[in-house]
């Protein structure tokens, strides 16, 4: 395994982190958190910088990466907001998803307009009776003449309002049939009649927000099904893998600033003349800090590199997302210790961090489903996965 970046990753993780030094300031950072608002200038820079093209074939206008840059670009993005990353993974793996499963047709309409910023991406799966268990969906999508009528309502769907944004929305077309043979991909316009949302007051990720979706005879082209009627679930699976390393090489960008912030404040902070990071109590919590970080990282890099050379990394990916989400709550719980009253303080950083960092083991499949899909590899029989 050879986890050194070649020249064009180095160039990548370092322009990267120069856009955001310049336009992710923190000032910029809290006022988007605090208005709870969708940081579009990050996204219009992130569009210039190439970062829509960068995992999309050369013939849509592509840079043709590979997992393993996204990566380097999750973990450079997420150092500054895990949230503000999100934004961004919503746009690109509803488009890969889109790249695995569309007609040609779709590809060559919508693509193009993703990589060059006019239209955003977002997913749609879960509702009110189905979250870890798609299968308990209830939304449906019936036919009228040659479209589609959606009806029911959908919930915890990221950066569903965010502006030009197109929701990739998984309803069943066959209620009857087991949820992977009944369940369809439709791309909803968030504009289109019919479709109510709601931006719910999460605790954390607040800028790109978190959507409740009602959907009232809201009407869509045949031309919108994605992957062919009742092939949802192939759409979903198609792009799992990537989905979930990306994510978690976002949770270690999000861990390094928590760790940067909580060593310097260790080393700055004095309290009994001398500065609380010689007490012993402290370095240890920041010891577990860092041997957590590495042993996130270098599990998300085995994944990547699992998934990057061609096999099935289900399992690896899995065991990395499990533990480094863990160890994010983990970190940032310890780190907000370490910081005192400034660390739970609203005008300081770290509180953000806690609260970004909490949602990780609960979005993008639960501790508890990683489990439950690690033991299945280990062939143990785990109801529901
Ligand atoms: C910030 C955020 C953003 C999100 N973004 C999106 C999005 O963009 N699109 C989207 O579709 N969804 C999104 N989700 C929803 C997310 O996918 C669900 O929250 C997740 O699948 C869990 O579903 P649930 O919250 O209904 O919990 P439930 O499934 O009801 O689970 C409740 C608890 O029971 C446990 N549990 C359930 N079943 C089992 C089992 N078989 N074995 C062991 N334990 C079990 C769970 O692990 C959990 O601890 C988001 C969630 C969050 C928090």
């Amino acid at each position: 395994m050879d986890f050194s970046f070649t020249e064009e990753q180095r160039m990548l993780r370092d322009g990267v982190t120069r856009v955001m030094n310049e336009l992710a300031t923190p000032e910029y950072i809290r006022e988007c958190d605090r208005e709870q608002r969708f940081p579009e200038e990050l996204y219009k820079a992130w569009v210039d910088l190439g970062l829509l093209r960068l995992p999309f074939p050369e013939e849509y206008g592509g840079m043709g990466g590979n997992v393993i840059d996204l990566a380097v670009m999750a973990e450079a993005i997420s150092y500054k907001s895990f949230d503000f990353f999100t934004a961004l993974g919503a746009s690109l793996f509803c488009g890969l998803n889109l790249l695995a499963k569309g007609t040609t047709e779709q590809k060559a309409q919508l693509l193009p307009k993703l990589l060059a910023g006019e239209v955003k991406f977002s997913v749609s799966i879960s509702e009110p009776e189905a979250g870890s268990d798609v299968g308990a969906m209830r939304s449906t999508a019936v036919r009228d003449g040659t479209d589609w009528l959606i009806n029911g309502q959908k919930l915890w769907a990221t950066s569903a309002g965010a502006p030009d944004n197109i929701i990739h929305m998984y309803v069943k077309t066959d209620p009857k049939a087991h949820y992977r043979k009944g369940m369809s991909l439709f791309l909803v316009d968030n504009r289109s009649e019919g479709l109510e949302l709601r931006k719910l007051d999460m605790l954390g990720r607040r800028c790109t927000g978190t959507y409740e979706i009602h959907c009232n005879d809201v009407r869509v082209a045949a031309d919108r099904l994605v992957g062919g009627e009742n092939n949802g679930w192939q759409v979903v699976m198609a792009g799992l893998q990537v989905e979930r390393v990306t994510v978690t090489a976002g949770y270690i960008g999000g861990m390094q600033a928590i760790l940067d912030d909580a060593l310097q404040y260790a080393k700055d902070r004095k309290q009994f003349g001398r500065p609380i990071g010689t007490n012993q109590a402290i370095a240890h919590m920041l010891a577990d800090m860092q041997a957590d970080l590495e042993v996130s990282r270098t599990m998300m890099w085995r994944a990547a590199w699992t998934l990057a050379s061609g096999a099935d990394a289900l399992k690896e990916i899995s065991i990395a997302k499990l533990f480094a989400s863990e160890a994010y709550v983990r970190m940032a719980n310890n780190a907000m210790q370490i910081l005192g009253a400034y660390g739970y303080c609203m005008e300081f950083d770290m509180q953000r961090h806690f609260r970004d960092a909490r949602s990780v083991t609960i979005g993008a499949g639960t501790s508890q489903m990683q489990r439950n899909l690690i033991a299945a590899r280990m062939g143990l029989k785990v109801d529901n996965n």
